[in-house]
C-alpha cells in the first residue's frame, strides 16, 4: 500500500483525461451533450458527475475528493466553496425540523453561530458539552439524537474530544458522527481510524496552505456523500475551477508542510512555557497539556496551533501586554485564518467579541489575555527571535 507522501501527489490521477502532467483548470460552467442521449441523462443524474454542469461537478474537484478522501480513510468525499458550505450542507444533509443535535461548548465560531442561530429556527435542537467530559455526552443523547458534532483540537483552547468514546456512543446508539479536522489535518489525525463516521474540512487551512483560497471538504461513506451531494445541487456552494486548482497543489507538499510546522510549533511552545512573561502555554504536544495523554493517543503530530495567556498584574494588564506583544510581532500578521506557510496570531477576545456574549466566551474558556498562534514554516530560530524581541517591548 503507498504511503501518505505519495498518495498527496499520485491518487486520483487516472482522474486527470488530458496528457498534461498536471491537471488543467476546467475554466467552464458546461460541457457538451454526449451523441448517445441516455449517457448525458445519466450524466445529469450521476452524484458528482465531472462533465456535466459546475454545480454537480468537476474534473478537478472530482481529483482533489479522491485525495482527501484517500487521507481520510473514507470511502468518498465532497468538495465545496468555504468551510462553513462544508459544516452547513454535512449537518442540513442529516437532520430535520424535530430532530437534536449534540454538539461541544467549544467550536469554530461560524459553526457555533450556525448550530445556536441558524438551526433553532427550522426547529432543530442543540445540546453544548464540555468536549473534555465524556460521560456528558453519553447522558446529553435524547430519543431524537441524529447527529454528535464535535471538533477537535478546538479553537481557541486545544482542548480535546475523546475520538474512539464518541466514535464508539454513536455506533451503539445508531447516531452519525461528525468531527471537524481542520485544526490535526490528515496527516496529524485520522478520525475514522477511531469509528468516527463523517469528516470536515476548512481546506482553506492546512489543506490549500498557502492562505490563497477558500474551500472546504466533506469526507464519509459513498451513501452519505450522495445524500450530501444532492443537498450542495440546491445549496449551491460549489467550488470554483481556479480555487480547487490551487487546492490541489496545495495538497501536494501537506505532509512536508504539515511535518516542518508541527516541529516549529513544539519548539515555540516549549520556549514561550519557559518566558516568565507567558503565564500559560496551551500545546497538545506539551505534557503540561491537561489531556496530553489522550492527545498522544489520537494525534500523531501536534499541528502548528497553539494557544498563550499573556501575564500581567491583573486582567487589564494581560489585555494591554498581549496587545503590545501582538503590535510588536513582525513575522506574525494579526490576521484571521490559520493553517499557511506564514505565521499568524490573533486576539480571540477580540475577533469573536461580535459573536460570542461574555458568558459564551467564558464557557469557551476565552480570556482577554488570550493570544491564538499559527505557526507557519519560517525558520524556527527567526521565529523565537521574534517572540523574543516582541515580549521585550512589554
Ligand atoms: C476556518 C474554519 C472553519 C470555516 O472555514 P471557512 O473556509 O472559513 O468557511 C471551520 N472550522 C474551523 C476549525 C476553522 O478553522
Amino acid at each position: 500500500m503507498r504511503q501518505t507522501e505519495t498518495n498527496l501527489i499520485h491518487t486520483g490521477e487516472e482522474l486527470n483525461k488530458t496528457k498534461a502532467v498536471v491537471t488543467p483548470i476546467y475554466q467552464t460552467s458546461t460541457y457538451f451533450a454526449d451523441e448517445n442521449l441516455d449517457e448525458y441523462i445519466a450524466a445529469a443524474t450521476e452524484p458528482k458527475h465531472p462533465e456535466f454542469y459546475h454545480r454537480h461537478g468537476n474534473p478537478t474537484n472530482s481529483q482533489v475528493a479522491a485525495i482527501i478522501a484517500k487521507l481520510e480513510k473514507t470511502e468518498d468525499a465532497l468538495v465545496l466553496a468555504t468551510g462553513m458550505a462544508a459544516i452547513s450542507t454535512a449537518i442540513l444533509a442529516v437532520v430535520k425540523a424535530g430532530d437534536h443535535i449534540l454538539a461541544q461548548n467549544a467550536h469554530y465560531s461560524g459553526a457555533t453561530l450556525f448550530l445556536k442561530e441558524f438551526l433553532s429556527e427550522y426547529g432543530i435542537t442543540v445540546t453544548h458539552v464540555d468536549q473534555t467530559n465524556n460521560q456528558a455526552f453519553a447522558e446529553a443523547i435524547q430519543p431524537n439524537t441524529k447527529l454528535i458534532y464535535i471538533e477537535t483540537p478546538s479553537n481557541p483552547n486545544l482542548d480535546i474530544t475523546d475520538l474512539e468514546f464518541v466514535g464508539q456512543l454513536g455506533k451503539e446508539k445508531g447516531i452519525l458522527t461528525m468531527v471537524d479536522n481542520t485544526f490535526a489535518s490528515p496527516i496529524n489525525q485520522v478520525p475514522a481510524e477511531f469509528g468516527i463516521d463523517v469528516i470536515l474540512h476548512s481546506a482553506t487551512k492546512y489543506l490549500g496552505g498557502h492562505s490563497d483560497l477558500t474551500a472546504g471538504v466533506i469526507c464519509g461513506s459513498k451513501e452519505y456523500i450522495q445524500k450530501v451531494w444532492r443537498r450542495s445541487i440546491t445549496l449551491g456552494a460549489s467550488l470554483s475551477p481556479f480555487d480547487s486548482w490551487l487546492l490541489l497543489r496545495g495538497l501536494k507538499t501537506l505532509s512536508l508542510r504539515v511535518n516542518q510546522i508541527n516541529s516549529n510549533a513544539l519548539a515555540l511552545a516549549q520556549w514561550l512555557e519557559e518566558n516568565p512573561a507567558i503565564k500559560k502555554v496551551s500545546y497538545t504536544g506539551l505534557p503540561s497539556h491537561p489531556q496530553h495523554e489522550l492527545a498522544k493517543k489520537q494525534l500523531k503530530g501536534h499541528t502548528g496551533m497553539l494557544c498563550i495567556e499573556v501575564a500581567g498584574k491583573d486582567e487589564a494588564d494581560e489585555y494591554k501586554n498581549a496587545q503590545t506583544i501582538l503590535s510588536h510581532l513582525q513575522l506574525f500578521a494579526n490576521a484571521a485564518s490559520l493553517g499557511g506557510v506564514e505565521s499568524l496570531v490573533v486576539h480571540p477576545a477580540s475577533m469573536w467579541g461580535s459573536h460570542h456574549s461574555s458568558t459564551q466566551k467564558k464557557v469557551s474558556g476565552i480570556t482577554r489575555g488570550m493570544l491564538r498562534i499559527s505557526v507557519g514554516i519560517e525558520h524556527i530560530d527567526d521565529i523565537i527571535a521574534d517572540w523574543e524581541q516582541a515580549i521585550a517591548k512589554i
